[in-house]
């Protein structure tokens, strides 16, 4: 097949055009469509017609209009420059779209994902006579204050490294040159590129091992999702899935951040875009874009552009992740990408299955989660790298029986269930304790240095979700029989429940202090709640009132520690000791 094999259109349906005399296409090959050149991608080939889906508004293209293959399939560039980038779903960078032509994206517009007017300085980590192949570091580029971007030899390519020299460079100048057996040589340059559609290679997969930790506490200490591990987080409009995904970006401690922002409103977008700048990254205090890859495709923009987005954003992070780091991507919504595969197959006259979607949905659902994991990398020097995926699902009036979200549970092993009801009684983030699950929930042990600390508070996530659990029953006894019928016992259970609603679950994310809390804290706050517990049990089993030991002041404390400072944890723990002094004050009077 050559580069200028040209088909004639013969019919436009939205966001698909079909075109005929485009024999020796493949599936996937990127075309030029129409007099202005549209960006478009083959989704259906029948003998010489090709269905093109069109990655820009299609208004007035008509038939007998020429469609250009490109040969190519859509591929993003790979390379420094990726960090603090916002794209659009093809990886245009919108900024330089905005600078060249305004607010509206012209089409046909090919501006490169990466700057071609850029030097970056490299620095050799091998030396030439070295024989390398596809994954190999050969040196590394400063890209940010926090990512060094390693410069990897791209798949496929081996043989003997030679010309590789330490400089500033542009992406697409010669950095060195690999010379295979036969004597082809492949020129080495700090980017490369790769189709989207495409996982990128690894040597093997490996377990799970870590918590990828995100400072929420309700996610870190009850349903924890691993690095290199799946969530989800389904939930009706306005219960806070979008909160719950900035709240992650900013926190995870993953070393990149890759965040796809699909089809959601354009303000919502718009927030994104002017928060996330502002942003200092908690760990280095630098701006949290110094590790961030931002995607937009508001819900104005292109449908076929929002289905390639998330395809687009995973082939990103599974490149940081070769690199030997930590990613996590987070797409908001899946839903919106879901919907835009429907449009694309209604467009292309498929079958429909369930809810008018595609019969594949739960395949691609599931191919696109699969890019998930942790990895033991392709290449030299060994490293490990891991990819952990959060999508945010939103399901027409938070229907959890909806086709995206069944898919979607089908494979991921997080689920945040974000209730309507709860962000109705303003009890944030709204994820719900009974019905949320984590598979990851083993590698708590494994989050602190100190193991039996690990071991502690795996035990007490454990005993704190059963008192919400039995909190649940009782609530459905005293609703039947009334207050009075439940034991001081059970009434302690209910105060100490609410506690660890109130004063552990419960967080603000727009909070300057609570909108983060570290392992540490976490750990601190469950266990003063909890001993607080088991010395009031110790208490009512002689004879105390439970009104007297809901009304200690160190109940107040214990509601107010998760406010207090990273550097003053020492006052949380200082609570056990507060509490021991106020318990036996109550128990004294109830026995005088
Ligand atoms: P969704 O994306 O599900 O439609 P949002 O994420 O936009 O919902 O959340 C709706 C509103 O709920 C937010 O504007 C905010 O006021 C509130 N909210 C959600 N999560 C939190 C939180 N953790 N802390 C405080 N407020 C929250």
């Amino acid at each position: 097949m050559s580069d200028t094999q040209v088909g004639k259109i013969v019919k436009v349906a939205g966001p698909v055009v079909v075109a005929e005399g485009m024999s020796g296409a493949r599936m996937y090959d990127v075309v030029r469509v129409g007099e202005e050149n549209l960006i478009g991608e083959i989704v259906e080939l029948r003998g010489d017609r090709a269905s093109v889906q069109v990655y820009e508004d299609t208004t007035g293209v008509g038939p007998g209009e020429k469609v250009v293959n490109t040969g190519a399939p859509l591929s993003v560039e790979l390379g420094p420059g990726l960090i603090s980038s916002i794209y659009d779903g093809i990886q245009r960078p919108l900024d330089q779209l905005r600078e060249k032509q305004g607010d509206v994206i012209l089409r046909g517009s090919a501006i490169p994902g990466l700057r071609r007017d850029v030097k970056w300085h490299f620095v050799p980590t091998v030396s030439n006579g070295t024989k390398v192949q596809g994954g190999d570091i050969v040196g590394q580029v400063q890209e940010t204050t926090l990512v060094l971007h390693k410069i990897l030899v791209p798949p496929g390519v081996s043989g003997v490294l030679d010309g590789l020299r330490e400089g500033d460079f542009t992406v697409d100048q010669s950095i060195g040159v690999v010379t295979a057996d036969g004597g082809f040589r492949t020129e080495l340059k700090l980017m490369h590129k790769w189709p989207v559609r495409t996982a990128r290679p690894s040597l093997r997969r490996l377990a799970p091992g870590e918590i990828l930790t995100t400072g929420q506490r309700v996610i870190d200490a009850f349903f924890p999702i691993a690095k290199g591990g799946t969530a989800c987080v389904p939930g009706p409009f306005g219960s806070g899935k979008t909160v719950v995904q900035h709240q992650l970006a900013k926190w995870v401690n993953a070393d990149v951040v890759v965040y796809v922002g699909c089809g959601e409103r354009g303000n919502e977008m718009t927030d994104v875009l002017k928060e996330f700048p502002e942003l200092k990254d908690p760990h280095s205090g630098e701006p949290l874009m110094k590790r961030v890859v931002l995607l937009a495709n508001t819900s104005d923009m292109p449908v076929a552009a929002r289905e390639a987005s998330v395809y687009t954003g995973i082939t990103l992070a599974e490149y940081f992740r070769d690199m030997g780091y930590s990613v996590a991507m987070m797409a908001d919504s899946t839903s919106r990408w879901a919907e835009a595969m429907r449009e694309i197959s209604t467009r292309l006259e498929e079958m429909p299955a369930e809810e008018g979607y595609p019969a594949y949905l739960g395949a691609r659902i599931a191919s696109f989660y699969e890019r998930a994991g942790r990895v033991e990398c392709a290449g030299g020097p060994q490293r490990e790298g891991a990819l952990s995926i959060i999508g945010a699902v939103s399901p027409p009036g938070g229907d959890l029986s909806d086709s995206v979200v069944q898919a979607t549970l089908h494979v991921v092993k997080v689920f945040w269930s974000l209730q309507g009801r709860l962000a109705q009684q303003r009890h944030f983030p709204a994820i719900d304790w009974l019905t949320s699950y984590s598979f990851y929930k083993q590698y708590l042990s494994g989050c602190f240095e100190d193991r039996q600390r690990g071991v502690e508070m795996a035990e007490m996530s454990r005993e704190a979700m059963s008192l919400l659990e039995q909190e649940s029953q009782l609530i459905e006894i005293v609703r039947l029989v009334g207050a009075e019928s439940i034991s001081a016992k059970d009434r302690l259970v209910l105060q100490t429940a609410r506690s660890i609603r109130e004063d552990f679950l419960h967080q603000n994310a727009f909070h300057k202090v609570d909108t983060h809390t570290s392992m540490d804290k976490q750990f601190e706050i469950l266990k003063a709640i909890l001993y607080f517990h088991r010395i009031a049990l110790s208490a009512v089993e002689r004879g105390a009132d439970t009104r007297d030991l809901s009304a200690l002041k160190v109940r107040e404390s214990i509601a107010r520690a998760k406010f207090l400072e990273e550097n003053q944890i020492g006052q949380i723990v200082d609570l056990r000791r507060q509490i021991d002094e106020q318990i036996r004050a109550v128990i004294g009077a109830a026995a005088a």
